[in-house]
C-alpha cells in the first residue's frame, strides 16, 4: 500500500483494536484494494467515509446467564456488533462458538458491509453471537441458553432495525428458540430474524442458499474461462450447513465431491461422498464426520482439518471457518493442479495462500462475494414476510442464481475497471464499497 492516509488508517485501527488480528487481516485486505479507488476519489477521505467505514456504529456486549441440566449456572458472553446501516438495516448472522470473542464479531460485521451490498439488496452489515459451546450440550441447554440470549438482545433489534440470522453454531433448531422468546417478548410477530423453520415464516431454499450460491458463483467463474463442474473432483471442508448444500449443488452440477471434514479430522471417499449419510449424522443426529467410514468402510478417515488440502482436486470449496487455509495448504492444492476456489466459510484463505492462487493463474472466489447466497436468500425472506407471502422453491432458487451472477459480474467488471482484471478480490471489495460509501456521502457527517 502506498497511499499514505490508508497506511495511517491501518495504524490507527491496529491502536485502537489491539488484540483483533482477524479484524485486521479484513481490513488490510479491504483497504489495499481500495487502494486505486481512493486515488481517483480523494473526496472519499475529506468527507470522513474510511474513517467511518472502520468502526463499528454501535458495538453492544452482554451477558448471558443461564442453567445447565444440574441447576448451576453458567455466564457467557453475548455480542452484537451494528457495523454498518448506510444502504439498510444491519444484517448478518449469529455465531456460536467458544473462539468467539470481539475481534471475531468485528472481523465478520466488516465484512458482512460490503457482502450486503453485492447482493443488490438493502441491506446493511452487522454480526453477533457468544463464546457459548452448543457441542455436547441437551436440546433444553441450548434452549435456555437462547432464551436468555434473546432476552438482551431483543432491545436492539427489529425487522426494520437488524435482522439477525444463524452461521456456526446457530442453525434452525436456535433460531426457533430465540425466535419464539423474541415473539414472547415483543408480543408481536415480525420477521426479526432469518433462517426461520417453514411453518413460521421461514423461505424456502434459505438452507441451501450459502452453499447453491457458491457453486453458482463458482460455475460463473469457470464459465467466464470456457470450463464448468462436468466430470470435476471437488474437495470441501466443514460439514455443516454451507458445506452439505456446497456438496448437494456440486453434485446437481456434475462435479465429484470427495470429502468432509470437522475440526477434528476429514474424510475421503474417492466415490464420492454419500450425502444423505452426512446429512443423517450432521444434521439429525449431531455426530461427528469420522462415523461416516463406519458406514462406509472403503471410506478413509484422517485425524488433523488441514489434511483435507493435500486431496488432490480440480476445485476447492473451503466452507469451515476462517483462516483454515494456509499457504502451505495452499501450494499442495496448486501443485495437485487445482483449477478453481472459492471460499463458502468467511476468510477461509490466509492472505500467503490467496496470493499463492492468485500468482498460479487459479480463479479465486473471494467469501464476500462467492458466498453471498445466504444473506441475499435471507433478505428474500425479509420481502416475503413484509408482504406476508412465500415463494415456490423454485421461484426463490431462480432468485438465488440470478443474483449470484450478477455478483460475479459486478465483481469481474469492477476489476477490470480499475485495472485488475480476473483479480475477484479487489473486484468484489471495490463493487461492495462503492455503493456503502456513495450513500455514507449522501447523508453528510452523520
Ligand atoms: P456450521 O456450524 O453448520 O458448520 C461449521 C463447520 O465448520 C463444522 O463442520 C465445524 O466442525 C467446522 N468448523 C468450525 N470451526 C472450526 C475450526 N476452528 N476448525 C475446523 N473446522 C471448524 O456452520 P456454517 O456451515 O453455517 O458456517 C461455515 C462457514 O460459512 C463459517 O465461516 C460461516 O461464517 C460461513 N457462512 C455461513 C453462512 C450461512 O448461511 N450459514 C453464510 C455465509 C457464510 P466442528 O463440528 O468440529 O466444529
Amino acid at each position: 500500500m502506498k497511499n499514505q492516509y490508508l497506511i495511517d488508517l491501518v495504524e490507527t485501527v491496529k491502536k485502537r483494536n489491539p488484540n483483533e488480528p482477524e479484524f485486521l487481516q479484513a481490513v488490510e485486505e479491504v483497504l489495499e484494494s481500495l487502494e486505486p479507488v481512493i486515488d481517483q476519489h480523494p473526496e472519499f477521505i475529506e468527507k470522513g467515509v474510511m474513517a467511518s467505514l472502520v468502526e463499528p456504529e454501535r458495538i453492544i456486549k452482554f451477558r448471558v446467564p443461564w442453567l445447565d441440566d444440574n441447576g448451576k449456572v453458567h455466564v457467557n458472553r453475548g455480542f452484537r456488533i451494528q457495523f454498518n446501516s448506510a444502504i439498510g438495516p444491519y444484517k448478518g448472522g449469529l455465531r456460536f462458538h467458544p473462539s468467539v470473542y470481539e475481534g471475531i464479531i468485528k472481523f465478520l460485521g466488516f465484512e458482512q458491509i460490503f457482502k450486503n451490498s453485492l447482493t443488490g439488496l438493502p441491506i446493511g452489515g452487522a454480526k453477533g453471537g457468544s463464546d457459548f459451546d452448543p457441542k455436547g450440550k441437551s436440546d433444553l441447554e441450548v434452549m435456555r441458553f437462547c432464551q436468555s440470549f434473546m432476552t438482551e438482545l431483543s432491545k436492539h433489534i427489529g425487522a426494520d432495525t437488524d435482522i439477525p440470522a444463524g452461521d456456526i453454531g446457530v442453525g434452525s433448531r436456535e433460531i426457533g428458540y430465540m425466535f419464539g422468546q423474541y415473539k414472547r417478548i415483543q408480543n408481536g410477530f415480525s420477521g426479526v430474524l432469518t433462517g426461520k423453520g417453514l411453518s413460521y415464516g421461514g423461505s424456502l431454499v434459505r438452507k441451501e442458499a450459502t452453499g447453491y450460491g457458491l457453486c453458482y458463483f463458482t460455475e460463473e467463474m469457470l464459465k467466464a474461462k470456457g470450463n464448468s463442474f462436468e466430470g470435476k473432483t471437488v474437495v470441501i471442508s466443514g460439514s455443516g450447513n454451507v458445506a452439505i448444500y456446497a456438496a448437494e449443488k456440486a453434485v446437481q452440477l456434475g462435479g465429484k465431491v470427495v470429502t468432509f471434514s470437522d475440526s477434528n479430522g476429514y474424510i475421503y471417499d474417492k466415490n464420492g461422498v454419500d450425502l444423505d449419510l452426512v446429512k443423517q449424522l450432521k444434521e439429525v443426529e449431531r455426530k461427528r464426520i469420522k462415523e461416516y467410514v463406519t458406514v462406509h468402510p472403503e471410506a478413509e478417515y484422517h485425524e488433523g482439518c488441514a489434511g483435507v488440502w493435500s486431496v488432490k482436486c480440480d476445485i476447492a470449496l473451503p466452507c469451515a471457518t476462517q483462516n483454515e487455509l494456509d499457504g502451505e495448504s495452499a501450494k499442495k492444492l496448486v501443485a495437485n493442479g487445482v483449477i478453481a476456489v472459492a471460499e463458502g466459510a468467511n476468510m477461509p484463505s490466509t492472505p500467503d495462500a490467496i496470493e499463492c492462487f492468485q500468482s498460479n493463474g487459479v480463479l479465486f472466489g473471494p467469501a464476500k462475494a462467492a458466498n453471498a447466497g445466504g444473506v441475499a436468500t435471507s433478505a428474500l425472506e425479509m420481502s416475503q414476510n413484509s408482504i406476508r407471502y412465500s415463494w415456490t422453491f423454485e421461484e426463490t432458487d431462480a432468485k438465488l442464481r440470478e443474483i449470484m451472477k450478477d455478483i460475479y459480474i459486478k465483481s469481474a467488471e469492477a476489476a477490470k475497471e480499475y485495472g485488475m482484471e480476473d483479480n475477484l478480490v479487489a473486484g468484489a471489495n471495490i463493487a461492495g464499497f462503492l455503493k456503502v460509501a456513495d450513500a455514507m456521502m449522501a447523508y453528510g457527517v452523520v
